[in-house]
């Protein structure tokens, strides 16, 4: 194995290769956890005009206190016809379209009726009134090119009268779990097999980054059928393989890839666990070769894969998002490589503390199957106490 990269040297050497996919129009109702290609601006002033936030009266500021009579109402989506003349009020409900003629909005908590006369109490020019174009105005930016539509940005481009958007297409990622002994969950096990979870988790993680997943049937150990089934999974946009990577002799997907026709970026990256992780590209196709052992794979898909779908999504920080916290216990740290450490968050006077789990072998997949967070615990000399700063990603 040539000499390890750094993480971060690793990550800009994948992300250098990661070019946003090709715009689709996409139906504000299909939008949710997508990435705008391009800025969304408003298609009218929000408020569309001035509006009520209160149900109450509309009146002249300038009439009260006193007595006025009511005219008309005004309904939200029922403008009212008549506007407000000297000692006049209409009556008006949230949302509702602030008269002609009227300066402010009495709630109807500040009023006494008597009759047909109404008392209010006094209020100023522009009370509970929302200005039209006082959220967005008409033309300007309401998400910007790059964000991941959650909730709030979906509601503000409906608000805001869009109802398609522009994102670049979900990427479409082969997953290829690779290995002689690998049974399929449910299946019962012979000597020296083991069952295949690789493309399970792979296939969830692919999903939750916004690509879809195309999970392959797992390849043996064996150059014609891994051959055969890499050369299907180049015809995606990513293809991850699980398995394989490292320096044994059944060890075959690099010799294959490179065969292939994939050049390798790098193989070897200063970490632990997942040190063998390979990245190679085939004109755009971008290949994440995962050491088998699931907690490698999961790593790596954590520190590498989610950034480059997020960039071939557009996504304008692609991440990895590290969080900070500390530490509660204290981490022995590895003199050549940075450790990703399964851990358990809580929270302490108000800052996340990262508990370290048992069983940190990279086979353990039960035990990081309890895990919340992998914290990053730089390579250096003994160990960092308990109360250190670290970062964090959450899984
Ligand atoms: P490899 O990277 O092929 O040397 O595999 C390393 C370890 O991970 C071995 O113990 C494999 O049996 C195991 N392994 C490889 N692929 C998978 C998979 N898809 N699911 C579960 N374990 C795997
Ligand atoms: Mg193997």
């Amino acid at each position: 194995m040539p000499a390890l990269l750094a993480i971060d040297e690793a990550l800009g050497r994948v992300l250098a290769h990661a070019r946003p996919l090709a715009a689709e129009e996409v139906g504000l109702r299909d939008a949710s956890g997508r990435v705008l290609a391009e800025d969304a601006v408003a298609t009218t002033d929000l408020p569309p005009f001035d509006s009520s936030a209160m149900d109450g009266y509309a009146v002249r500021a300038a009439d009260t206190p006193g007595t006025l009579r009511v005219v008309d109402q005004s309904a939200a989506g029922r403008p009212a016809r008549a506007r407000v003349e000297a000692g006049q009020a209409i009556a008006i409900s949230t949302g509702a379209v602030v008269p002609a003629g009227a300066d402010a909005v009495v709630p109807v908590e500040q009023v006494t009726v008597y009759g047909d006369e109404l008392k209010p109490e006094a209020v100023a020019s522009g009370d509970n009134i929302r200005p039209r174009g006082r959220d967005a105005a008409r033309g300007s930016l309401v998400v910007s090119a790059g964000t991941r539509l959650g909730p709030p940005q979906l509601g503000a481009l409906a608000a805001a009268g869009i109802a398609a958007v522009s994102c670049a297409r979900r990427p479409r990622v082969s997953v290829l779990a690779t290995g002689t002994e690998l049974r399929p969950p449910g299946a019962s096990l012979e000597a020296g097999q083991i069952y295949e979870s690789n493309g399970f988790l792979l296939a969830a993680q692919v999903t939750a980054a916004g690509g879809v997943a195309e999970v392959l049937d797992p390849a043996p150990d064996d150059e014609a059928v891994l051959r055969a089934a890499l050369e299907r999974g180049l015809e995606a946009d990513v293809l991850l393989t699980s398995g394989g990577v490292s320096v044994g002799p059944h060890d075959l997907v690099r010799v294959l890839l490179a065969e292939l026709g994939v050049d390798e970026v790098f193989w070897g990256v200063a970490m632990r666990p997942g040190k063998p992780l390979f990245f190679g590209v085939r004109d755009q196709v971008l290949v994440f070769g995962l050491p088998g052992n699931p907690v490698s794979s999961l790593v790596g898909f954590e520190l590498f894969v989610r950034s480059a779908l997020g960039a071939l999504q557009g996504a304008a920080s692609p991440g990895p998002a590290y969080l900070p916290g500390r530490l509660r216990a204290a981490v022995r740290r590895r003199a050549a490589r940075d450790e990703l450490v399964r851990a358990r968050t809580h929270v302490e006077d108000g800052t996340v503390v990262l508990e370290p789990l048992s069983g940190q072998e990279s086979h353990m997949i039960v035990r990081a199957a309890a895990a919340d967070a992998l914290v990053l615990i730089p390579r250096g000399d003994g160990e960092l106490p308990a109360g250190s700063p670290v970062r964090y990603l959450s899984i």
